[in-house]
């Protein structure tokens, strides 16, 4: 607490800029990692605003790179910044921004997919599910293959309220690809509306909070970049396993230009397929001509209810797979073929 009794706030000292960073520790980057850097820092600190109130919170940061997001962060009043990056080239410069803010940055050199943040924080920051959302935040500009895998592991981290969310309903603040950002926010009846809205929309409020052009990358990707920002909700809005959720939205969305009968057909086995698509089209009360783009979360709801009550009266019903099963009538098939022509030779 400053002698004045306001709290203090901590800014980082004048340190080299990101371009210096890069040149001094002679940071190129990689094409094979997608490595595409935010060098202006008024952008980094407009992605670290959208995050919310950071005053005392705890914050995890995938992908730091040479560090402009990671400045914002150090900036915004923080208890503590935890980054994980994967390429060790980039730890040298990390380390001297960990030198110019004493006790607030702990490096990991490590990967995101497999780090396990929940016991890297204070357990005294853990909340209860229904509070407001802990002082615990992620923030990251990520590689796109890396952020659309992570996104889906995490919303089914979500679900069961473990890793990152072990401490709350924690908010995240994460860069995509604009058009897979347009597909996490779209509405029901959007053009981009897909697997990865349904999915990110019964566990979160997602917002689309602003566009960064590509040409404020180096090198600039090919691509404009979607900052979204997450928070869980209290009461997710389909009630029932991740596996269960997914696998439906999947079969749904894998024929997105035909009926939704189409799609959802294909959760039954062959010899039963229409019969059982209609009566869980008729017990969801579903229109069977609606378009995958054009169910709601709440008709994914009803499906997934009932599909739940057909996979609980015939216990191998969830673990059937269509591929599965076409691939086994091909190789029939092909074995058939094989007795024929050893008939004729
Ligand atoms: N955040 C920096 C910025 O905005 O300038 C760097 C962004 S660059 C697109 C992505 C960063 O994530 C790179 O530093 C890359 O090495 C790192 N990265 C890629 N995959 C990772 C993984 N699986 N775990 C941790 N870091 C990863």
């Amino acid at each position: 607490m400053a002698a004045s009794g306001k709290l203090s706030t901590f800014r980082l000292p004048p340190l080299l800029t990101i371009r210096e960073i890069i040149r001094l520790f002679r940071l190129k980057a990689v094409k094979q990692l997608s490595q595409n850097f935010l060098l202006d820092l008024r952008l980094a600190d407009k992605i670290v605003r959208k995050a919310g109130n950071l005053t005392n919170a705890y914050v995890y940061e995938v992908g730091p790179g040479p560090g402009g997001i990671t400045r914002s962060i150090l900036n915004a009043n923080i208890a503590e910044l935890l980054v994980v990056e994967k390429d060790t080239r980039f730890i040298p410069g990390l380390q001297m921004l960990s030198d110019a803010a004493p006790g607030k940055l702990r490096i990991v050199h490590g990967d995101v997919l497999t780090f396990k943040i929940e016991k890297a924080f204070p357990e005294s920051l853990k909340r209860p599910w229904e509070d407001d959302p802990p002082n615990v935040h992620i923030i990251g500009n990520l590689p796109f293959s890396v952020s659309t895998p992570l996104i889906i592991k995490w919303l089914e981290n979500i679900s069961r309220r473990d890793g990152p969310f072990a401490y709350g309903r924690t908010q995240m603040t994460l860069t995509f690809q604009k058009e897979v950002a347009e597909r996490l926010t779209a509405n029901t009846g959007g053009k981009p509306r897909s697997r990865l809205s349904v999915m990110a929309q019964y566990l979160c409020s997602v917002q689309h909070v602003f566009t960064i052009p590509g040409r404020a990358f180096v090198p600039k990707p090919e691509v404009d970049v979607g900052v979204v920002h997450f928070t869980p909700l209290i009461q997710p809005k389909i009630e029932q396993p991740f596996k269960l959720v997914e696998k439906v939205v999947q079969n749904v969305f894998q024929f997105r230009r035909k009926y939704c009968l189409r799609g959802l057909s294909m959760l039954f086995p062959e010899a039963q397929r229409m019969e059982r698509t209609g009566r869980l089209l008729q017990r969801a009360d579903i229109d069977p001509t609606l378009r995958p783009g054009q169910l709601s979360i709440s008709h994914f709801r009803s499906l997934c209810e009932v599909y739940r009550k057909m996979c609980d009266e015939d216990p191998h019903l969830f673990a059937y797979n269509f591929r599965e099963e076409l691939k086994q009538s091909k190789s029939k098939s092909q074995e058939k073929d094989d007795d024929k022509e050893s008939y004729v030779l």
